[in-house]
C-alpha cells in the first residue's frame, strides 16, 4: 500500500471544467442583454478585467454577494448600457450551476484510483448548492468518499482551518498520509503548505510559476497524477 492513500482533489479546473461552464455562461449572459453593436470579444476583455479587479477587493476583505452583485452592471457601463447586475449575476448563476463539464479522464482517474484502494476527498471552495448539484450531474458523486465544501464548513483553501475541519471529519487521514491535487498554487498548494501537506500541482497549460508558493509535485496531464500517485514516487 502505498503512503499517501488519502488524496484530496480540487474540483475546478482540476476535475470539473470550470472554465468551459464560464465561458459558455458569459456568452449567454451577453447575447441576452447586449445591443447588437457591440463585440463579444472586446465585451468579454472588459468583463474579465472588471472582475479580477472585483476578486482583488473580494480577497482584501470585501463582500463578495455585493461586489459580485456589481461585475456585469460595471462591465455594462463601460459601454453606456444600464443593467441590473444582481440580476444578471442570479441569471450566471444558474448557468454556472449547471455547468456538468469535466475535465477530458476525470471520472476514470477517480474510479482508477478508487479500484486501487485510495480514499478520494473532494476539498472545494465555492457555493454548496452549485458544487453538489454539478457533482450529481456529472456522476462523480459517488467516487468520493467525502466532499468538503468551503461554504458549508465557513473555512475556505488556502486556510489551514480549512484542512482542519477536513482532517476532523475525517478521521484516519494524517499530514503523513494524505496528498493535494489541485490547480491553484495560491488556494491549493499553499493550502497543502499551510496544513503541512504533500502537494501535487496540475498544470495543464504548462504556467510558469512566478510565485513563492512551491509545490512538491507537478504534473501536466490526469495520467501523469496517476503515475505519479500509483508509482510510490510521492513516499
Ligand atoms: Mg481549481
Amino acid at each position: 500500500m502505498k503512503t499517501k492513500r488519502f488524496l484530496i482533489f480540487d474540483l475546478d479546473d482540476t476535475l470539473l471544467d470550470f472554465k468551459k461552464g464560464e465561458h459558455e455562461g458569459l456568452t449567454k449572459i451577453f447575447r441576452n442583454h447586449s445591443p447588437s453593436h457591440l463585440a463579444f470579444d472586446h465585451w468579454l476583455t472588459t468583463f474579465k478585467q472588471v472582475n479580477s479587479e472585483i476578486w482583488r477587493q473580494i480577497e482584501s476583505g470585501g463582500s463578495a454577494k455585493a461586489l459580485l452583485d456589481t461585475r456585469f452592471s460595471m462591465t455594462y457601463q463601460q459601454f453606456d448600457v444600464q443593467t441590473d447586475g444582481k440580476q444578471l449575476e442570479q441569471e450566471y448563476r444558474r448557468y454556472l450551476d449547471d455547468n456538468y463539464y469535466m475535465i477530458g479522464g476525470a471520472r476514470e482517474l477517480l474510479e482508477h484510483l478508487k479500484e486501487e484502494g485510495f480514499s478520494i476527498i473532494a476539498g472545494t471552495n465555492g457555493k454548496a448548492s452549485t458544487q453538489r448539484n454539478r457533482l450529481k450531474g456529472t456522476g462523480l458523486e459517488s467516487l468520493f468518499d467525502d466532499v468538503v465544501i468551503s461554504d458549508e464548513i465557513g473555512y475556505a483553501k488556502p486556510s489551514k482551518l480549512f484542512f482542519d475541519t477536513l482532517f476532523k471529519r475525517n478521521k484516519e487521514i494524517t499530514a503523513e498520509n494524505a496528498l493535494m491535487i489541485g490547480d491553484s498554487l495560491r488556494s491549493d498548494i499553499q493550502g497543502a503548505a499551510n496544513a503541512g501537506i504533500t502537494s501535487l500541482w496540475f498544470n495543464p497549460h504548462k504556467l510558469d510559476n512566478n510565485t513563492q508558493i512551491k509545490p512538491d509535485f507537478e504534473a501536466y496531464t490526469l495520467k501523469e497524477i496517476s503515475s505519479l500517485i500509483l508509482s510510490g514516487e510521492l513516499d
